[in-house]
């Protein structure tokens, strides 16, 4: 087993609420030791960390990997090193695979798989209904025991609520995370925000009633049955207001907030087309906003990339043909570090949205979104200041649908550890 020296770095771990210089030893894939000056011994690899931030290694809630089904996107494989590059270390997958993740066989694919491959922690959503169709819950203790983690229908919601409820009952006896992609179908037919740009363009809009009532009904259920819910990607600012409401009210719930949502409003389709169409489509400069302001206080908790990548020819297609989604792990820390960099999110909250807050949401805290001693070594270290520029011979994904592809962004991992072992060094 490898022994690591990280040295010189500047720690933030908000777990122990650590934030200064001081050095960490790794041993037989634990933190062993995270002391002010650890001088070598001669037998380790030692890491030159200095004017770099050394932090827990980030978690992602929220991925689409396309395997099985969709490879020509991205697999597990290009999926990981993509994780790896942005400083993910666990990443939950998304089920809307073909087929669709609702059984364990899948589930178990993916995690042996992923284990193969050897990068990343994969932790695969199942479905919570069969086939995606909001009809008939899958077998929940089934993927459970497969190793699934959560579940969801991402990509949509269901639409019925006494379903819903029953899974939400369900999954909290198992202790199954419930996410929801909180979109209201019926008021979210179009391909952007509902309002200035669809208009201009003459396509039809997703409201933001759809993701605002999603959330309410959400909200209530959740308080009801006792049970956690997290909503995926929040984009509008009604939504945060009843988050602030449901969680002064003590309900379990919690939010991730995607980096396109963080940086972009729907002014980007006219620049960008396709490129810049998501679900939840993107805002107003009030609603962005709202989610930088939100995410700052802790209204919401966390960040999720929602990495949705796609072929060039399925992103060449006209706005209200292309498919919805854009890549997330390559912009999670630069978009994190242009709010720091702008003194709108502190270093310590940089490192909690992205890990330590994660991690607990998906109860891998106290082992992960740490660097305690004695816990599993899943470092990052980044560089705050480096400048890059995105483009394709950098990007690990199979797929380059990225608004911020050939632009400079700040901010880079510099080394991903995963259980002791560097899964990514980058050059600068
Ligand atoms: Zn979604």
């Amino acid at each position: 087993m490898e022994k690591l020296l990280i040295k010189g770095g500047f720690v933030v771990d908000p777990s122990q609420k650590l934030e200064g210089l001081a050095d960490i030893l790794i041993e037989k894939g634990k933190i062993s030791k995270i002391e002010r000056n650890i001088p070598p011994s001669g037998d380790e690899e030692v890491i030159d960390a200095r004017s770099m931030v050394v932090a827990p290694a980030f978690v992602d809630p929220h991925a689409h990997l396309r395997d099985p089904g969709q490879t020509y996107k991205e697999d597990i494989e290009s999926g990981s090193r993509a994780a790896v590059f942005g400083g993910f270390t666990t990443v939950v997958s998304m089920p809307n695979t073909s087929p669709t993740t609702d059984n364990p066989a899948i589930v178990e694919y993916q995690i042996q798989k992923a284990q193969k491959v050897g990068l990343i922690r994969l932790l695969p959503a199942g479905t919570i209904t069969v086939g995606r169709k909001g009809e008939k819950l899958t077998d929940f203790n089934a993927l459970k025991k497969a190793g699934a983690v959560a579940l969801t229908d991402d990509g949509t919601t269901l639409t019925d609520e006494s379903l819903l409820k029953t899974a939400l009952y369900w999954a909290s006896d198992l202790g199954l995370l419930v996410m929801d992609h909180a979109e209201l179908p019926s008021l979210s037919r179009g391909h952007l925000n509902e309002g200035k740009v669809s208009s201009l363009l003459g396509l039809a809009g997703r409201s933001r009633s759809a993701e605002a009532i999603a959330v309410a009904r959400d909200g209530f259920l959740a308080q009801e049955t006792d049970a956690k819910i997290h909503i995926q990607h929040v984009s509008a600012k009604e939504s945060v207001d009843l988050l602030s409401l449901f969680k002064e009210k003590g309900v379990n719930i919690t939010s991730e907030v995607n980096p396109n949502h963080l940086l972009l409003t729907e002014e980007a389709v006219l620049k960008y087309g396709p490129l810049a169409k998501v679900n939840p489509p993107l805002r107003t400069k009030e609603d962005r906003k709202a989610l930088i302001q939100a995410l700052a206080e802790g209204i919401i908790d966390c960040i999720g990339t929602d990495h949705a990548p796609h072929a060039s020819w399925e992103k060449e297609k006209p706005l209200d043909q292309a498919p919805p989604g854009m890549l997330g792990f390559q912009i999670a820390l630069p978009a994190l570090v242009k709010l720091y960099n702008e003194g709108l999110i502190t270093l310590k909250r940089l490192v909690e949205v992205l890990s330590t807050t994660p991690a607990k949401i998906l109860n891998l805290y106290p082992e992960l979104g740490t660097l305690k001693v004695g816990t599993t070594a899943d470092v990052v270290i980044f560089d705050l200041k480096h400048e890059w520029v995105f483009d394709e011979k950098i990007n690990p994904s199979k797929s380059s649908n990225s608004p911020f592809m050939g632009r400079k962004l700040v901010g880079k991992v510099f080394y991903t550890i995963k259980e002791g072992k560097i899964v990514y060094r980058g050059k600068s």
